[in-house]
């Protein structure tokens, strides 16, 4: 049974008084909050087998080794990946996207042509202009809808044989919509382009199957499904992992080196260079069991109650518009009250204790199309409460109050 009481008190954070106020936390789509296991497993990691993995031949070295590959393979469990090889730890979503618009570098030419949509954020936009910078490949956008949803039609109309890769989220981390990946997975191969999905806003919701999906690439950061920063992982599949070039170079990432030649490690190291976040990854690991103890069944169903109680209580104050309003939605609600600047919400309920993020949130390209400057954007998880969308509903009130 979902014990949301029992679940809180997995998280110290949430003890928090914050201006004299209990924490009321809904940033979570910008970071999650951290459950005592999953700290616990790095302040064990460093105080009895902090040591370099792949290395060395001695005790510590071996425990660290183990246990990071052991976190690799509950990653690729978690997203059924059909090899461990096929995951590869990264520092983050933005890393690797990075690396992988790197890698396409040699693989496309003036002319081609990838395609992005108007809901991503910045990362998984920026990385691919460069990439065209360097190509002369061409970027084309898929449009949305006022809703917050990607015209499909659109997108249609964009593929063509010309088409060498799409990359569109799971879930947006602004407007909350669940995006329907598998058929624009389809879609794009039905072309013959591949395919990458940032999966950073969707996998703290979702449990997503990336054989079942079919995707060539899917990316996401550890810190927002409770585990730590600085963490975050690429799957792809073997094929296309071997087709493009190493990201970076360095130690773990070759199979030998003289001055005339280097051959490469194989898959995953390929990838790997330098000494990786080794507690990040175990941590990593960690976050993934704790979250499918909960179960992501479980969460989705609470946090739809979230969501829907959250907007129901909102529009009900006047003046007040809900920016994303797709059926299929994620517990992302971003909102504006007429006349009154996010940020000045933002900073008054702060003062009483609620983290919600305000502004663009890495996607001004959707706020260009609403025509706005940013949003007040509550983010909910599984550990939030409605007792907690009750508290901050008034804050609301009373910051709009003051404000008008
Ligand atoms: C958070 C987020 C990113 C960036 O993740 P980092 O952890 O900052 O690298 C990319 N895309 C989406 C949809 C996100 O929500």
């Amino acid at each position: 049974m979902f014990d949301v009481k029992k679940i809180r008190k997995d998280f110290p954070i949430l003890k928090r008084i914050v201006n004299g106020k209990p924490l009321v936390y809904f940033d979570n789509a910008a970071t999650s909050q951290t459950p005592q296991i999953v700290i616990d497993s790095i302040v064990e990691y460093y105080s009895n087998y902090n040591a370099n993995i792949h290395r060395g031949v001695h005790t510590l070295s071996q425990e660290a080794t183990n246990a990071y590959e052991e976190a690799r393979i509950k990653i690729q469990k978690h997203f059924n990946a059909e090899k461990s090889h096929e995951i590869i730890f990264t520092s983050g979503t933005t890393h690797s996207i990075n690396l992988v618009a790197n890698g396409f570098t040699s693989l496309l030419k003036i002319g081609d042509e990838i395609i992005v949509s108007a809901l991503e954020h910045h990362s998984n936009i920026v990385p691919w202009q460069m990439l065209c910078e360097r190509t002369g490949a061409i970027l084309k956008v898929i449009s949305i809808s006022l809703t917050g949803e990607l015209i499909i039609e659109e997108y249609e109309k964009l593929l063509s044989d010309k088409t060498k890769l799409v990359f569109v989220n799971h879930v947006s981390n602004t407007l909350g919509t669940i995006n329907p990946v598998k058929e624009i997975i389809e879609k794009a191969h039905s072309v013959g382009a591949a395919i990458l999905i940032d999966g950073a806003q969707a996998t703290p919701h979702i449990k997503p199957d990336v054989q079942e999906l079919d995707c060539d690439f899917y990316v996401c950061s550890a810190h927002k499904l409770c585990g730590p920063t600085g963490v975050g992982m690429l799957y792809g599949k073997e094929e296309w992992l071997n087709k493009l070039p190493p990201y970076q170079g360095g130690g773990e990432m070759i199979a030998e080196v003289t001055f005339k030649k280097t051959t490469y490690a194989d898959l995953p190291y390929k990838f790997e260079a330098g000494t990786p976040n080794i507690s990040g990854g175990i941590a990593f690991g960690v976050a993934l069991d704790y979250m499918n103890t909960i179960g992501f069944e479980n969460i989705e169903a609470y946090e739809k109650e979230l969501l829907d109680y959250g907007t129901k209580k909102l529009l009900e104050i006047e003046g007040l518009k809900i920016y994303g309003t797709s059926k299929n939605k994620a517990s992302v609600i971003s909102f504006n009250i007429k006349g009154i600047h996010p940020f000045d919400i933002g900073s008054i309920i702060d003062k009483l204790g609620i983290a919600v993020r305000t502004g663009h949130h890495c996607t001004q390209p959707i706020m260009d199309f609403y025509k706005i400057p940013g949003t007040i954007r509550a983010s909910f998880s599984f550990y939030n409460t409605k007792r907690e969308i009750d508290i901050f509903i008034a804050a609301v009130l009373r910051a709009k109050q003051m404000l008008e």
